[in-house]
This record gives structure tokens, C-alpha cells and sequence, in this order.
């Protein structure tokens, strides 16, 4: 067996090793793109081949390197479904268990509240909880779908129920420690000890931390596990359905274990959604009843846009859309629009999957647009 705790000095970020020094496998959780060479060397060395590339959750302060550990080595990518991180081959529900080397075995635990989707993993006595729980902390509730009261359920249900000797391996720690216990957490952590339900929610509604330094590039990124656009759109490593197996009695099945690439993705959300072409578009906002999203990224949205059209990154969609005022009434018309029309087309689901029943994605996006 092989573990090693890597760092990323320049977003205090864990990334953690784990390897069956037998069958020469190995499993990486939480990795940085900045140190996809060292990470490849780091393997070369132990003649170790890459199975997984695992994500605690969509993390706002850094990006994945997973993609780029999938590109180079062919490993899969896991992450919470909940994550809306489409890309990953493996969309985890929780209760899974991932098998690695000979009889290596990582439990997959749903820990949500730091994110809609966080995800934790125990292996062999340790406890890789991402930002569901920090050493005398935790991750904060207040974007991403955060939610303080799942946040709590989460810690003191799944996560103190743990043995006391299981060793905590934080996402992040910004004091310089490396490692606590479940024991040493539900006895001094100062978020959590004493506190009711009730007592923590007010703590995490009232933080008022400011807004990550790397939020809007780091989780439009992440959603494509780190790739660009283009990237992932080309993208044609074909998912299979072998990673998971029965925990505790239940038989967990990764929801997107079919073989999909990213165009058949996009293909699939057009199945899903409605789209109107250019002429269409100009009458409606002619008409002036339609609410006009971009979902590019701003330097894209910044080089020129539709008339009016606000823009909201695909990435940022869903933790962000509750805050566009022109669409508190869900059944408003909305157009959405990118550049060539796949990215809308994804957007455009997920607003129908968020109770939004009038979305419409522009065919063809902005060259489209720019050519008529
Ligand atoms: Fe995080």
C-alpha cells in the first residue's frame, strides 16, 4: 500500500494518493491541474497505472486536474452526481464501492451541504471528506446549492458515525496541519461541539466570507472535469458501467454509466429541449416577451452578445440563475444561446430539470446569429 498527502501551496488544496504497491494501481482524490506533470512522474516512479481521478466536489477555489489525468492515463472520473458535472465518467449516488488494486476498496459516503453534490471517501481507517469537514471546521454552505441544515446532517449522521480512530483528511487546511480524527472533530471542532442544528445554521448564514478568488473559472471548469470546452466536446473516451458494486446491503448504480462523449451528450439534451433558429429569436425579442441568457463565458459574452442578454456561464447556472430577478416567475420565456448552440442546449435542460418550463435554446448560437 502506498498513501501520500500532495499540497497545493497556491489554493492550500489536499490531494491524496492511494496505491496497491502489488497490482501497481492507483487512485488519485482531489487533484490539481497545476501539477498534472508531477502527478504523472509521481506514477512513473512507482510504475503505478491510474484508475480513478476522484472528486470530493465541483471545487471553486482550484481546477481539477482530472480531465487532464484522464486525457494522459486513461483513468476515470468520478464525482457526485449531484455536481451536474456531466463529463465525469462515473456520476456517484453514494453507498457505491470503487475497487482498486487486488482488494483495495473506497467507500463512497454522500456528504452533502459544502455543495449540493460533496462526496466523501473512506479507505482503509481514513476519511477523505473534501470541504464537508475541516480540522476544528468546515467548508462554508453559502453557494453551489450549500446548504447549512444538510450541511450538519451530513457531519454529525455520516460523518461522527464513523469509528473515533478514523483519521480525517481534509480538502483544505489553512493552518498548516495535515491530519485529525473523527474523535478529535466530535470533541473540538467549534462549528460543531454543543451546537444544535439550529445553532449551526445560524453560524454558517452568518459568515460573510467573500466570494472565492477562482469561482468563475474554476467551477465552469471543473463542470467539464478541468477541460475546455473544445476539449471535452472531442473528447471520445467511452464511459463503461464496471465501477460499482453493492455496500452494506445496497446496490448502488452510477446514474451516467452509459457510453456517452461529449457530442452525444449535447445530442442528447437537443432530444430533451426546444430550440428556435435566429429568425425566430429576432421576433421574439422584437416582441420583447423573452428574457435573454447567454451562458458563454464573459471574455466570450465581452467580444459581443445579443441585445439586452445577461450573461450566466453554463458553469455558474445553476447556484446563480436564482439571483437573475427577470426570472422569479419559472414560467417566463427564456432563450438561451452560446456559441455554436451545444452548451445552450445542456443549459437549456438543466433550466426544464430546475422547474423552468419555458426555456429555449437559439440553434446555431452566436455565429449563427452573427452570420444571418
Ligand atoms: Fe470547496
Amino acid at each position: 500500500m502506498l498513501f501520500k498527502q500532495l499540497f497545493d501551496e497556491a489554493t492550500w488544496t489536499y490531494t491524496y494518493l492511494l496505491a496497491d504497491l502489488d497490482s501497481k494501481e492507483a487512485v488519485f482524490i482531489d487533484p490539481v491541474n497545476t501539477h498534472v506533470d508531477d502527478y504523472i512522474a509521481l506514477l512513473k516512479t512507482h510504475g503505478l497505472a491510474l484508475k480513478y481521478s476522484l472528486e470530493t466536489h465541483v471545487h471553486a477555489d482550484h481546477i481539477t486536474a482530472s480531465g487532464l489525468l484522464r486525457k494522459h492515463t486513461g483513468a476515470k472520473t468520478a464525482v457526485g452526481k449531484a455536481c451536474g458535472a456531466e463529463t465525469a465518467d462515473l456520476q456517484l449516488i453514494g453507498n457505491e464501492t470503487l475497487n482498486f488494486g487486488s482488494n483495495e476498496q473506497i467507500q463512497v459516503i454522500s456528504t452533502p451541504g459544502h455543495t449540493a453534490g460533496s462526496t466523501s471517501f473512506l479507505w482503509r481507517g481514513r476519511i477523505f471528506c473534501g470541504d464537508s469537514l475541516f480540522i476544528d471546521g468546515c467548508g462554508r454552505t453559502d453557494f453551489q446549492a450549500g446548504n447549512p441544515g444538510d450541511q450538519y446532517d451530513s457531519i454529525t449522521d455520516k460523518l461522527f458515525t464513523l469509528p473515533g480512530e478514523t483519521l480525517v483528511y481534509p480538502g483544505h487546511d489553512y493552518n498548516g496541519r495535515y491530519v485529525s480524527s473523527i474523535e478529535q472533530e466530535r470533541t473540538r471542532n467549534p462549528r460543531l461541539v454543543d451546537k444544535t442544528r439550529e445553532e449551526f445554521i445560524e453560524i454558517m448564514d452568518n459568515l460573510n466570507l467573500p466570494a472565492p478568488r477562482l469561482v468563475d473559472e474554476s467551477v465552469p471548469a471543473n463542470l467539464l472535469c478541468g477541460l475546455t470546452d473544445e476539449e471535452w466536446q472531442e473528447a471520445s473516451i467511452p464511459r463503461t458501467d464496471q465501477a460499482t458494486t453493492s455496500h452494506d446491503g445496497v446496490t448502488a448504480t452510477c446514474a451516467a454509466t452509459v457510453s456517452m462523449t461529449g457530442q452525444q451528450l449535447v445530442a442528447a439534451a437537443k432530444a430533451d429541449i426546444k430550440e428556435i433558429d435566429v429568425n425566430n429569436t429576432k421576433q421574439k425579442i422584437a416582441a420583447g416577451t423573452i428574457v435573454v441568457l447567454d451562458v458563454r463565458e464573459p471574455k466570450e459574452y465581452d467580444a459581443g452578445a445579443l441585445p439586452n442578454a445577461i450573461n450566466l456561464p453554463r458553469g455558474l447556472l445553476e447556484f446563480k440563475i436564482g439571483t437573475v430577478e427577470q426570472l422569479a416567475d419559472k414560467n417566463t420565456e427564456v432563450l438561451l444561446y452560446c456559441r455554436t448552440g451545444g452548451r445552450s442546449a445542456m443549459a437549456t435542460q438543466t433550466m426544464q430539470q430546475l422547474g423552468y418550463s419555458n426555456a429555449l435554446s437559439m440553434a446555431g448560437g452566436y455565429e449563427a446569429w452573427e452570420k444571418s
